[in-house]
């Protein structure tokens, strides 16, 4: 098919033939029937192609994930139940217990929480890095058993634009892939891989769901990286797997297909954290819009963000639209049509001002949640980084003034009068 955004928004991952449905069916079983156990025992053995647990693999999903992976251009893509759990699979499926990983320090809080807390426990150590951090300074980041890199295209909260550059370049220095998480800026804004990250993930909670209906996750291989190359780093993917009669992944499914057919084979099957048909087919319909959808976004977002700029009001403005911003060049590169809908700035006053702003907004609700149709904001320093203080917020990138809004799709006019209309009332 087309390379074309565009067009595999719409139509990718899904061709019907004569008389079948035009929309992706929900295949809402979890189990599928055969003929004869030989036909089944195929399967399990990774023989044949086909489903028998939706805890594995189900059409829908599949589908999905397929379109997604032809988004991102990678040859491959799962569906999993969240974004949670497509981080953690991707870096699960080629570090363990004694391993080491390089991360960016400017990451989703719920995915410092996995790496530094969770992940730990099971024996992988992170080292944090700044985005910003010189070659050498993240040259020497790396250990003899590092086995990734992870960045996020654009930051959240933080907003900060990842040089995937620098940090593929370093990631294949050493040996390793880098995964970078596109959340935020979707692959109709930015592909990491095109610029040398070699796996994608995703909460396709935000912009690809986009109307805050369905949690999801999804991970993508761009299905380059060299496990062979590197075969003592990656036991997993080079060896055989004694869990599925002795399968090297790398052998068998090279390069395009190793990395995702290891993570269902394993991580699905003994984990579990499989995205539902019903979800994935909301997913789609999301998916089917996307393009349309990020650009209002941004377009929103950038005036938004230039009102609340020039307001006498407003103490500081985070945009990478924004000339000013610090990651302006960045995103220049990285990212030329536009970033995301999601704007961070603080009111003059602090902590209190800001709690007092967003009781006065209209249009824009109070939630946790950012990346869908409706506009909605969020006071970290109050809710979800509640257990820290002033200066442990300062060191997290999310001083305790800012509020970040992500900006919706409704009209311009009507979002930036919401916004006058509170600030006039502080
Ligand atoms: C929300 C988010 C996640 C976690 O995704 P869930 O779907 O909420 O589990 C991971 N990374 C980024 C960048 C996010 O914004």
């Amino acid at each position: 098919m087309t390379d074309r955004i565009d067009t595999i928004c719409v139509q990718g991952g899904y061709r019907p033939g004569n008389g079948e449905p035009r929309q992706i069916p929900i295949v809402q079983s979890t189990t599928f029937k055969y003929d004869t156990s030989e036909d089944m025992g195929k399967l399990f053995d990774l023989e044949a192609q086909g489903y028998f647990y939706s805890r594995l693999q189900n059409p829908t999903c599949d589908a999905v994930a397929a379109k997604i992976a032809a988004l991102e251009g990678g040859t491959m893509g799962m569906l999993t139940s969240s974004g949670q759990a497509a981080n953690f699979y991707a870096v699960f499926n080629i570090a363990s217990c004694g391993d080491h990983v390089v991360a960016s320090n400017s990451i989703y809080g719920g995915t410092y929480n996995l790496f530094s807390v969770t992940m730990k426990k099971m024996g992988i150590e992170f080292t944090f890095v700044s985005p910003d951090c010189t070659e050498e300074e993240l040259n020497a980041a790396f250990r003899p058993n590092t086995k990734a890199v992870f960045g996020e295209t654009i930051a959240n909260p933080a907003l900060t634009v990842l040089d995937i550059e620098k940090f593929a370049a370093a990631a294949h220095i050493h040996g390793v892939p880098l995964i970078v998480d596109n959340t935020f800026a979707t692959p109709v804004n930015c592909r990491p891989l095109a610029w040398g990250a070699d796996i994608v993930t995703h909460s396709t909670t935000k912009y690809m769901d986009g109307h805050a209906a369905a949690l999801g996750g999804c991970v993508v291989d761009g299905g380059r990286f060299d496990w062979m190359a590197h075969k003592d780093k990656f036991p997993g993917l080079t060896t055989p797997d004694e869990s599925y009669h002795g399968v090297i992944y790398a052998e068998k499914f090279g390069r395009e297909g190793a990395f995702i057919n290891k993570a269902t084979a394993q991580l699905m099957r003994d984990f579990g954290a499989m995205a539902s048909p019903q979800n994935a087919f909301l997913l789609n319909l999301g998916l089917e819009s996307l393009h349309v959808r990020m650009a209002r976004h941004c377009e929103n977002a950038q005036a938004v963000a230039e009102f609340l700029a020039g307001h006498p009001k407003v103490a500081w403005v985070r945009y990478s639209g924004l000339p000013g911003d610090p990651y302006h060049a960045l995103a220049e590169k990285y990212l030329p049509h536009g970033s995301c809908g999601v704007v961070s700035f603080a009111v003059k006053g602090g902590r209190t001002a800001a709690e007092a702003f967003m009781k006065h907004l209209r249009l824009g609700a109070i939630a946790t949640h950012v990346a869908d149709a409706r506009t909605c904001c969020l006071h970290p320093a109050s809710s979800t980084h509640r257990q820290m203080n002033d200066r442990e917020l300062e060191a997290a990138g999310v001083p305790a003034d800012m509020v970040r809004l992500s900006v919706g799709l409704e009209s311009r006019e009507d979002l930036i009068e919401d916004l006058a209309q509170a600030l006039a009332a502080l």
